[in-house]
């Protein structure tokens, strides 16, 4: 059995990077670049008006003398003289011989004659060309996710593909002879399958959708035919349940006989003690345990790093924070905990319901709390550390 930050330690060193392709900007959101994209263009690519205004030749005199207009998206470049003016629209072409732009707000027009009512200088309201970015200069390094502003800028560069790391493609393999198929009857004795959907939405909100999903019989023939399977096939398996030590639970065993190099199982914490992690080829096993919040426990917090480091995150880190407790709590045991709270105005209140079977307080929550191995008590007013669930 392992501490928690050295289980932490093990997935984020032992998760790589997957292969690199090409991949389209309008299918690209929330991957991470696997390139330095360099700029084609400068951008602006004009130099450009940032005001509804006139753009100006300056000269000392506040009358100037209108010629022409410009609006966004024309292209012509009328030759101003000193003490010449250009009606201009924001986004249009600066003339080359204007060298400032003044905003309509501050002009007086009467025919073809403005007069300023306001001050102007030399390159106001001008965009130089390439301000943004110059063309040939660093528009996003290597490593940068794709977030919307990410794919707007680099689409407003006229690029339209990018390389990105793959995301993972994930299998989750749910054991369990109990198990019921929501929607249908509930025998006595079953409760219904929920972790298979929970993990499958788990994943969805955090941008992976290359899922497919498995149900075998807690016998070792099926488990094993099926690990087997699922593990030559994808770059991670989720397993759900079947790691304990139970007479019926077949995971480990199939794991070891499938010869996965386990690279931890028992992490030294509540919920979540029988989590496995281990490899094999290029694939990322996981077996987490049964009791559903065990499972969404343990999936935040290794699965989730887990994911990040593969698809390309140098950074993966867990989302935490320190945060004023506004709960008493008494810890029991000597394992590190992770409690369902929720946070609200810089504080957290620890949930009632804490049990690993139960889902209900992890619903409403949207932290966990880590209670260190070492740590007995927490008092109103205590710092604690939190992590951040994703939605
Ligand atoms: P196990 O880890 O297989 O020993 O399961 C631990 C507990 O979690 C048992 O009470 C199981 O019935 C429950 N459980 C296991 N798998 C699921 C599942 N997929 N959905 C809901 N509950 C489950
Ligand atoms: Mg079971």
């Amino acid at each position: 059995m392992i501490r928690v930050e050295i289980a932490i330690k093990h997935v984020l060193e032992s998760c790589k990077t997957l292969k690199e392709y090409r991949i389209n900007l309008n299918k690209a959101h929330g991957f991470y670049l696997s390139e330095t994209v360099f700029s084609p263009i400068n951008m602006p690519p004009f130099r450009q008006s940032a005001m509804d205004g006139y753009a100006l030749n300056l000269h000392k005199n506040t009358n100037y003398k209108l010629i022409d207009e410009v609006k966004a998206g024309d292209s012509h470049n009328p030759q101003l003289k000193q003490g010449d003016a250009v009606r201009i629209f924001t986004g249009a072409a600066v003339p080359d011989s204007a060298n400032a732009v003044i905003m309509q707000e501050r002009v007086i027009a009467t025919g073809n004659t403005i007069t300023l009512n306001g001050d102007v200088k030399l390159k106001d309201n001008i965009r130089p060309l390439g301000e943004q970015v110059k063309k040939e200069a660093i528009a996003l390094k290597k490593g940068t996710q794709l977030t919307p502003a990410a794919i707007g800028l680099l689409t407003s560069l006229g690029i339209t593909e990018v390389s990105v790391y793959k995301k993972p493609n994930i299998a989750i393999v749910v054991t369990g002879n109990e198990l019921a198929k929501a929607g249908a009857d509930l025998p006595y004795g079953k409760i219904y399958e929920s972790n298979a959907v929970m993990l499958q939405s788990a994943l969805n909100s955090l941008g992976y959708h290359t899922i497919s999903i498995h149900k075998v019989e807690d016998n070792y023939h099926s488990t094993s035919t099926m690990l087997n399977k699922v593990i030559a096939s994808n770059d991670m398996v989720l397993v759900s349940g079947g790691i304990s030590v139970g007479d019926y639970d077949f995971v480990g065993k199939a794991l070891n006989e499938l010869q996965v190099e386990q690279i931890f199982y028992k992490v030294k914490q509540k919920p979540g003690k029988p989590l496995f992690f281990g490899k094999k080829d290029n694939t990322t096993i996981f077996a987490l345990p049964g009791n559903p919040a065990a499972a969404l426990s343990c999936f935040y917090i290794y699965v989730h790093l887990s994911l990040q480091k593969m698809s390309g995150n140098t950074q993966a880190e867990l989302q935490k924070s320190q945060v004023s407790s506004a709960t008493n709590y008494i810890k029991k045991g000597d394992r590190a905990q992770f409690l369902k709270a929720v946070i609200k105005n810089n504080a957290v209140t620890i949930l009632e319901g804490q049990s690993s079977a139960m889902l209900q307080t992890f619903a409403i929550a949207n932290a966990l709390v880590y209670v260190s191995e070492e740590t007995e008590r927490i008092s109103v007013g205590d710092t604690v550390e939190v992590i951040h669930l994703p939605k």
